[in-house]
């Protein structure tokens, strides 16, 4: 078998860059291991948030990806619960306002607009966050996406212009002869190309070592709660303000997320833990979700969990994605999005596909 691309993954990311590089006319071939968003696509939230994102090339790849997703429902022509509903980031103690008062003026610098909210104005927006809450950021321009039908819409629509899907398959080997990569070795035969884009998640690092190539990533465990469906009372995707630093550090712990899907049912997060790559949740993961998610809002301790999922963000100690050529003549990674694979997914999709065709040139 030939193709001109490798796409070695279906989550988001691979997905994304499948879409893209066949939309260019590539002839693209995406190997699977399990079924499209069976990674951390499949087990995660659907935040498309900007605020969290620290002034730079992450932030304006955030940008860049939330004005693509405006139109992404059309592009595709399914309906992926895209929703520009804002988002907020709520402290509930006085501590966290100095976070939120950086936030603000961060993204201000930048013309991203966010408003910082006393907790009176902040309860009016979201009537069910506790009114012993001590203020909020809130940006308009957030939102929210179902992630998995995403991963889904991007495959079908890569199809449609031509990619090859192969799921249930397992790429082996990335082959690599003098200094350019010539095929991929899979469970079911070789595959015949000149590039290869590594969009596999947490197991990037797996795939990238049989190429030569050290990528350092590392799976980061997030456990979620989800609650029975509910009538409407979660307009905004919202985080706690500890959420920034449970996030950029290394360390591990829990901060809040909150969001409710278009079903009604409302995702409680998250954690953030070293586990390897076991995807099983914990009653110390569970417990310490709800009582922190409940201290914003605390109707949450009264509502129904009916499940609770585990997903690996892949970790990159740098706590950047890694986009773009790397190593053997012919190797592209996107990786390492960690906490925000959805909210980049539509931009990697797209700096992949120029890099591949030869229009940009180192890591992005
Ligand atoms: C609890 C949690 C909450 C999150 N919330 C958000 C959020 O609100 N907003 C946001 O932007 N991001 C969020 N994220 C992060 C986001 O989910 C990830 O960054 C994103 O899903 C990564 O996508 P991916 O395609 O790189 O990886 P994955 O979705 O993990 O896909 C990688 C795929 O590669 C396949 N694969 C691996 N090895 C091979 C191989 N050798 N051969 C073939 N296939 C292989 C796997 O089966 C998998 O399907 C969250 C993550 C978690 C865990």
């Amino acid at each position: 078998m030939r193709a001109e691309v490798v796409v070695i993954g279906g989550g988001v990311i691979g997905c994304s860059c499948a879409y893209r590089l066949a939309r260019r006319g590539m002839r693209v071939v995406l190997v699977e291991r399990g079924d499209i968003a069976s990674g951390a696509s499949g087990a995660c939230d659907g935040f498309l948030s900007v605020q969290s994102k620290r002034p730079g090339r992450v932030l304006r790849m955030a940008l860049e990806s939330l004005a693509m997703f405006e139109r992404i429902e059309e592009e595709l022509g399914e309906e992926v619960e895209y929703r520009r509903c804002g988002g907020m980031i709520a402290a509930e103690a006085e501590e966290g306002l100095e976070t939120l008062r950086s936030i603000a003026e961060g993204m201000s610098k930048v013309g991203v607009p966010v408003e910082l909210l006393g907790p009176e104005e902040a309860v009016r927006l979201e009537p069910y966050l506790s009114p012993e809450m001590a203020g909020a950021t809130h940006s308009p321009i957030e939102g929210q996406v179902n992630p998995m039908k995403l991963a889904y819409a991007l495959a079908r629509a890569a199809r449609r212009s031509g990619a090859e899907l192969m799921t249930h398959t397992t790429a082996l080997r990335v082959e690599v002869e003098g200094e350019r990569v010539r095929s991929v070795l899979t469970d079911k035969g070789r595959i015949w190309t000149g590039a290869v884009v590594i969009a596999a998640g947490a197991w990037s690092g797996e795939i990238a070592g049989t190429a030569g190539v050290e990528l350092g990533i590392i799976p980061r465990r997030g456990q979620v709660l989800v609650t029975q469906p509910m009538p409407p009372m979660v307009g905004r995707v919202i985080l706690c303000a500890c959420y920034l630093k449970a996030k950029r550090g290394g360390g591990v712990g829990v901060a809040t997320s909150i969001e409710q899907t278009a079903s009604g049912t409302i995702l409680i997060g998250g954690t953030r833990e070293f586990a390897g790559f076991d995807t099983r949740t914990t009653p110390e993961g569970i417990l310490g979700i709800i009582e922190h998610a409940s201290r914003l809002m605390p109707i949450l301790r009264e509502i129904p969990v009916i499940r609770s999922f585990a997903g690996l963000r892949p970790y990159s100690p740098s706590g950047e994605p890694l986009i773009g050529p790397m190593g053997p003549d012919g190797l592209f990674v996107a990786t390492g999005h960690e906490g925000d694979g959805v909210t980049l997914s539509l931009i990697t999709g797209e700096l992949i596909a120029k890099a591949v065709a030869g229009e940009a040139g180192g890591v992005l």
